[in-house]
């Protein structure tokens, strides 16, 4: 067998990264922890570096990475503690990493993953929000280092092994008519819609399948998760807006489907944990254990289907309107959709006021172009600076 992967994991105190590190130590012989990076849990961060002995940490401020370095030298470690976005990307590109995990949340992963694709690394890309701002522009790059570029998204993960092997000759080509992408409905499924208005973070949260961070948790309850991905199918796999279908599958077993034009529907299904699509995409293209138990069809005993109700998830509907936008209209929705879900996480904003927030930055900001890195951050920034200022209209 090959030698050991030296693997980066960034956002490894999140729900993914903590997924991650649970099917590497399952792997010693296959995979070692070359870095780990935490934004905010840092205890935790500790103990991961204790467990998993990397050769370097990022923590966001210096004053953090001495008193971790200090930590870490009194528990007998050598592991280097790096800083802030400096820090990421250097782990990201460093020549002796083999894979990274991309597993921040939000634009802040962008830079990083970046610089890893840049150094041709395996990308195992959980930072759909990465792909939805720069979509072009990191494809580009893929394309120019060469980096393999593997979806971990369970959908993404799922359509991604329900493709042909050269698909990336085009969908026409190799006969796929459709991507039909699964999405649980949430914990608002069927909430009556007057009471939408009252939903707490926490009942937001609360997803029926998935147990994520809280970003992509209150995603999933609007559907903007949804939204996101389908941008992130559209560019990963060169498809249309209009050649991906959202099927509501409240079980979350099929992770997604694949139609091909001689009638055939390729699916792929599994217990809703994380950790198959990232073993799926550590090891591509052999499978290894993922610590996951097997699907019990007789227990779950019914998969059921519906279209998604617009109405009742309107970012859905916004996000196809970006993806059919192109060029900034994606970066300027998912920035619009951090702070509006950031403010309701706080208590600052209503649950429905989410979708009527990105509405209006998408209705005001101009759709311009994205040629370079820059334009993509200033759509962000924007996009930012513009649901502020509804924050600050509305006194929240
Ligand atoms: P999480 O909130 O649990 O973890 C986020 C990680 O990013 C943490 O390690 C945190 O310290 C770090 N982070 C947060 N802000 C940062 C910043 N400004 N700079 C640097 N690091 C920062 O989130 P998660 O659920 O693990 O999701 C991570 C990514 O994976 C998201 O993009 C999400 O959409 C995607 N994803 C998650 C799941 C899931 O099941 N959790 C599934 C599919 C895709
Ligand atoms: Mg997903």
């Amino acid at each position: 067998m090959s030698r050991v992967q030296q693997v980066t994991v960034l956002g490894a105190t999140g729900s993914i990264g903590l997924s991650t590190l649970d099917v590497i130590a399952r792997h010693p012989d296959r995979y070692q922890v070359f870095a780990l990076s935490g934004f905010s849990r840092l205890k935790e961060l500790f103990a991961l570096c204790v467990r998993h002995t990397p050769r370097f940490a990022v923590v966001p401020q210096a004053a953090i990475a001495r008193d971790l370095q200090d930590e870490l030298r009194a528990a007998g470690l050598r592991t280097e503690v790096l800083v802030g976005e400096e820090g990421l990307c250097q782990v990201a590109a460093d020549p002796e990493v083999d894979a990274v995990m991309a597993a921040i949340v939000g634009a802040a992963g962008l830079r990083p993953t970046l610089a890893a694709v840049h150094a041709g690394k395996k990308i195992l890309l959980a930072n759909k929000e990465a792909l939805v701002m720069s979509g072009a522009l990191f494809m580009q790059a893929v394309r120019k280092s060469g980096s393999l570029l593997l979806p971990v998204d369970s959908e993404h993960n799922a359509i991604f092994q329900c493709m042909p092997g050269d698909f990336a000759r085009g969908l026409g080509q190799v006969g796929v008519r459709r991507i039909l992408l699964t999405a649980s409905g949430g914990p608002f499924l069927h909430t009556p819609l007057s009471e939408l208005e009252h939903v707490s973070p926490e009942q937001a949260c609360a997803h029926p399948n998935w147990s994520m961070g809280r970003k992509i948790s209150v995603d999933s309850a609007s559907m903007m998760n949804k939204g996101l991905e389908l941008i992130e199918a559209c560019w990963l796999f060169d498809a249309k807006p209009a050649q991906v279908e959202v099927v509501i599958h409240p079980q979350s077993v099929i992770h997604s489907l694949v139609d091909y034009i001689d009638g055939s529907v390729l699916a792929q299904l599994g217990n809703p944990d994380m950790r198959t699509p990232i073993a799926n995409a550590l090891s591509w293209p052999q499978r290894i254990d993922s610590g996951v138990a097997p699907l019990d069809l007789f227990a779950i005993a019914r998969l059921d289907f519906q279209a998604p109700d617009e109405q009742r998830f309107p970012c859905l509907r916004l996000a196809r309107q970006a993806a059919e936008a192109g060029a900034s209209a994606p970066a300027t929705l998912n920035a619009a959709n951090e702070v509006a879900v950031a403010a309701f996480l706080e208590g600052r904003i209503r649950y429905p006021e989410i979708a009527s927030i990105i509405e209006e930055v998408l209705n005001r900001e101009p759709v311009v172009a994205v040629d370079e890195l820059d334009a993509v951050f200033s759509a962000d920034a924007r996009a930012r600076e513009l649901t502020g200022q509804w924050l600050k209209r509305h006194g929240r």
